[in-house]
């Protein structure tokens, strides 16, 4: 039998609770570091749950069989809010990250670093290594990649989120990474997760393209279970039938993700269009659906990009999503996080209605 406690207990109030524990006859054991997860075992009566059910430091009582996830939302658990330097993500803060598909060249990723820092978001994204789906694409620049993401975060303050294909690169990638990014490819790679999972760096992952929502949720229990509670789910879209866009996005998903657990949920418009021109209103649907942030590719000379440059779009397009999505989620009280946000790029840009 497992119990759930009530979140940041101290020890002086834990320490009444375990002693309860062993008088009614069970042994106890935490399953998780946040010390929530309580795996009661042995002697113990089960007439004596409804001692622990009426406990004020008790949430719920989960009977064995009974689905005990540390992704769940509890009946007392709040949203997770992950910090990816100074954006917040989840609850009523919307955060965005932007940036080219690939690091291709310092020159232009310092370029673009600052494009989507004028509009005032403050994560940059860029992959350095590349999960391609032929061996003969391009496959990222890998540590010298990296080396340009670590520069470019020097030079402009920007925060960075990179993705790690092999769990030998997790800590490499963790060095340069404010936001360590498993992809689709990646998301049943149960080594990568276990070891994004012993690092200290909020975590974005994809939805596996063929995926379940429970299989996605899975996957996110391997990281929260190897002791990272700084999980980011993101919807990126499904493959279907029709190629008309690239991916499906599920926005279905993304409704249901936001009752089904606590961790913030946010949308790849990019990647479930495939194409420039449906990048802004995928993304206001996944916004509508609740989604708590965007991922957005973006180019400054999409015919020549090294990979995704069809799907990119544009600075000024960036500034225009940027401004929909304030109004949008104003529309259920929630707010953008753009801490770096400058008065004069705020107003400005609150002039352009959405088309
Ligand atoms: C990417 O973000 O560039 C990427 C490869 O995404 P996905 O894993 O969603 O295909
Ligand atoms: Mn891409």
């Amino acid at each position: 039998m497992l119990v759930r406690l009530r979140h940041g207990l101290t020890s002086a109030e834990l320490d009444p609770l375990l002693t309860l524990c062993h008088d009614l006859g069970f042994g106890t054991r935490f399953l998780d570091d946040g010390r929530r997860l309580l795996e009661l075992s042995g002697e113990g009566d089960q007439a004596h749950w409804a001692r622990l059910e009426g406990h004020p430091d008790v949430v719920e009582v989960i009977a064995p069989g009974e689905p005990y996830e540390l992704y769940a939302r509890g009946s007392d658990s709040p949203d997770t809010v992950v910090e990816v330097g100074d954006v917040s993500i989840g609850g009523e803060s919307v955060g965005v990250a932007a940036g080219p598909c690939s690091v291709e060249d310092y020159e232009r990723l310092l370029r673009l670093a600052r494009g989507v820092q004028s509009c005032g978001v403050s994560i940059l994204r860029g992959g350095a290594y590349k999960p391609r789906t032929s061996p003969y694409s391009f496959q990222g620049l890998g540590v010298v990649g990296l080396e340009m993401l670590a520069a470019v975060r020097a030079e402009t303050g920007i925060s960075i989120v990179t993705e790690v294909l092999d769990p030998r690169d997790v800590e490499r990638v963790a060095e340069v990474a404010d936001w360590i990014q498993v992809g689709t490819r990646s998301a049943t790679n149960f080594p990568l997760l276990t070891e994004v999972g012993r690092m200290n760096k909020p975590v974005l992952l994809k939805r596996g393209f063929g995926a379940t929502v429970e299989e996605f949720l899975l996957s996110a229990e391997y990281v929260l279970n190897a002791g990272n509670a700084q999980v980011v789910l993101c919807e990126r879209g499904i493959r279907s039938f029709d190629s008309t866009t690239r991916n499906l996005l599920d926005v279905g998903a993304v409704a249901h993700l936001a009752a089904a657990t606590h961790l913030p949920v946010i949308v790849d418009p990019s990647h479930a269009a495939g194409r420039a021109d449906l990048v802004r209103p995928i993304a206001r649907a996944g916004l509508a659906a609740g989604a708590d942030g965007l991922l957005v590719e973006v180019h400054d000379d999409p015919a020549t990009a090294k990979s995704d440059g069809e799907q990119a779009i544009s600075i000024d397009e960036l500034r225009a999503l940027i401004q929909e999505t304030r109004e949008l989620i104003a529309l259920d009280g929630r707010t953008l996080s753009l801490p770096n946000e400058t008065t004069s790029a705020s107003n400005e840009s609150a002039k352009e209605p959405i088309q």
